[in-house]
């Protein structure tokens, strides 16, 4: 089926869904739920890579959340999933990396807003997270010409927006592949290649801690993520111990007070594994999320929480705009259920 016919059926299917009540149907027999959405960048401008939602997208979406009284904070969501209380689903914000546009959590007329920024302590204050220096190798180059063919990827001529286009297609899910170092070697290799003018300070893309001590400051819990945004399967047991430990206790060392929370880098299945459960744990956080999409329901564990992924082309009408009947039929989780039936 094209593409285009499938977002359509997909966003029929969500307006049938949700304006005849089926999908808050749902909600209300399905019970309590928590529905954990995990956000990355505040952006106004395009971003090739599907990690940001404009201000006034965040804005709607709270304003939506708020009408029905479901945005709460993260450790409240998980309390109102004890057995004793009222069955509902209530949502959370969370925003992964530590992007400096998260500041906008603060400063986009969004009034008190329950969010946790996971910060990968490594980048604050410094390098981009490297899909982000990627970026800027590609669109502040001085040389067009770029060759990856030894990562089997050919040439690329960056003059051309086909030839960037496919480049962020191709080279982030091949990089993702590789050992933390040999990853950062490429990326190095890139920016070799396309000589990138330097970053003026004032655009600088990830917090610094003054920043990150704002955020605190106004409410926005602040939790881990690693280091260096390593992926911890790929880790031995020293190196992962560090990168969790550490951003623990660079977060301590900036607030003054302990972190509670922690997302994995990258967040899949395959991303994470039994021994980083144990130390997120032992390193003293209470609760980590990963990026497995889904409702958490009473009983869920709290080192492996589900999350819904949001960018500005998730829950997009086909007129562009951001739908409501997409975003709460979606995450009502009974589209998965649905995709779960026809596939089973
Ligand atoms: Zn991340």
């Amino acid at each position: 089926m094209s593409t285009a016919l499938h977002a359509w059926l997909r966003y029929t299917l969500a307006l049938c869904s949700h304006y005849s009540g089926l999908d808050g149907l749902y909600r209300r027999l399905s019970g309590s739920g928590l529905v954990i959405l995990m956000l990355h960048r505040l952006r106004e401008d395009h971003d090739p890579y599907p990690l940001s939602v404009s201000r006034g997208q965040l804005r709607q979406l709270v304003t939506w959340l708020r009408a029905r009284s479901a945005l709460v904070g993260l450790d409240d969501g998980l309390q109102a999933l004890l057995p004793e209380r009222v069955q509902r689903v209530h949502y959370a914000l969370t925003f992964d990396d530590g992007y400096r546009d998260n500041l906008g959590l603060i400063d986009a007329n969004l009034g008190p807003v329950p969010a946790v920024v996971y910060v990968a302590t490594g980048h604050i204050g410094g390098e981009p997270i490297w899909a982000y220096r990627l970026v800027h190798a590609v669109e502040s180059r001085s040389r067009e010409q770029l060759d990856l063919g030894g990562l089997g990827l050919g040439h690329f001529d960056l003059s051309l927006a086909d030839d960037r286009h496919r480049l962020y297609e191709l080279l982030p899910p091949r990089l993702k592949l590789l050992e933390p170092a040999e990853l950062e070697a490429w990326v190095d290799h890139v920016c070799e290649q396309a000589r990138p003018r330097p970053l003026p300070h004032e655009d600088r893309e990830m917090l610094e801690w003054s920043d990150v001590r704002r955020l605190a400051d106004r409410g926005i819990e602040i939790g881990g993520h690693t280091c260096s945004h390593a992926i911890l399967s790929r880790l031995d047991d020293a190196a992962a111990s560090e990168e969790i430990g550490l951003s623990h206790a660079s977060i301590v060392a900036a607030l003054g007070s302990a972190p509670r929370h922690f997302a994995y880098p990258n967040g899949g299945r395959e991303d994470f594994g039994e021994r980083d459960v144990r130390l997120v744990r032992d390193a003293g956080f209470v609760t980590a999320t990963t990026s497995i999409e889904g409702v958490n329901r009473p009983g869920a564990d709290p080192f492996r929480l589900l999350r819904f992924n949001v960018h500005e082309n998730r829950f997009r009408a086909p007129s562009g705009r951001l739908s409501k009947a997409l975003f709460f039929s979606e995450t009502s989780g009974m589209l998965g259920w649905l995709r779960e039936l026809r596939t089973a």
